[in-house]
């Protein structure tokens, strides 16, 4: 009974982590992706992406009352992204953790945000906010035939 709740516990998850174009411009594109990576968690996919305006605009669709939509979207789209798809137990809230709070001088250092940031029109990450905007986000930045299903060597070393 216990190991059966355990195991629907231990749902796997995707989230759609984006390192943004300031991040592509300061050369932190490996920095951000080795966060994710030490964690031990599986990359499935992953692509440097000039996005167009409209995706910007349906990714960020719930944000299209603020006034700073029309500046988001300026800054999604004025120069390439690093699209990343990953998955694990628990990932989506692990990575918002790692990711820190939406303003970086609220953000804690060790975190992605409060470690290489200042301002919250420049905070250099983005990760989705549920496990159903994960797969939302991640059916909207990729193709089909782009995600990678596979099992990385290391496993067994990260979960029993
Ligand atoms: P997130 O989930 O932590 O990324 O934050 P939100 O979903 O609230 O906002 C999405 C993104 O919009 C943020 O990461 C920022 O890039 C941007 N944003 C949010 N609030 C502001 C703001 O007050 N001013 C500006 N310029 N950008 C903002
Ligand atoms: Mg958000």
């Amino acid at each position: 009974f216990l190991p059966h709740l355990v195991a629907a516990m231990e749902q796997v998850e995707e989230t759609y982590i984006m390192v943004k174009p300031d991040a592509v411009q300061r050369g932190l594109v490996g920095e951000i992706i080795s966060r994710f990576e030490k964690k031990g968690f599986k990359l499935t996919g992953l692509k440097l992406f000039e996005c167009p305006k409209e995706l910007a605009e349906e990714h960020y669709k719930d944000l299209k009352s603020k006034s700073f939509f029309p500046k988001l979207i300026d800054y999604i789209t004025s120069g390439p992204v690093v699209c990343m798809a990953w998955e694990g137990v628990g990932v989506v809230a692990s990575a918002r953790k790692l990711i820190g709070s939406t303003d970086p001088l609220q953000a804690d250092p060790g975190t992605i945000r409060g470690d290489l940031a200042v301002q919250t029109g420049r905070n250099v990450v983005h990760g989705s906010d549920s496990p159903e905007n994960g797969k939302r986000e991640i059916a909207l930045w990729f193709k089909e035939g782009e995600l990678c299903q596979w099992t990385p060597a290391q496993a067994p070393w990260l979960r029993d």
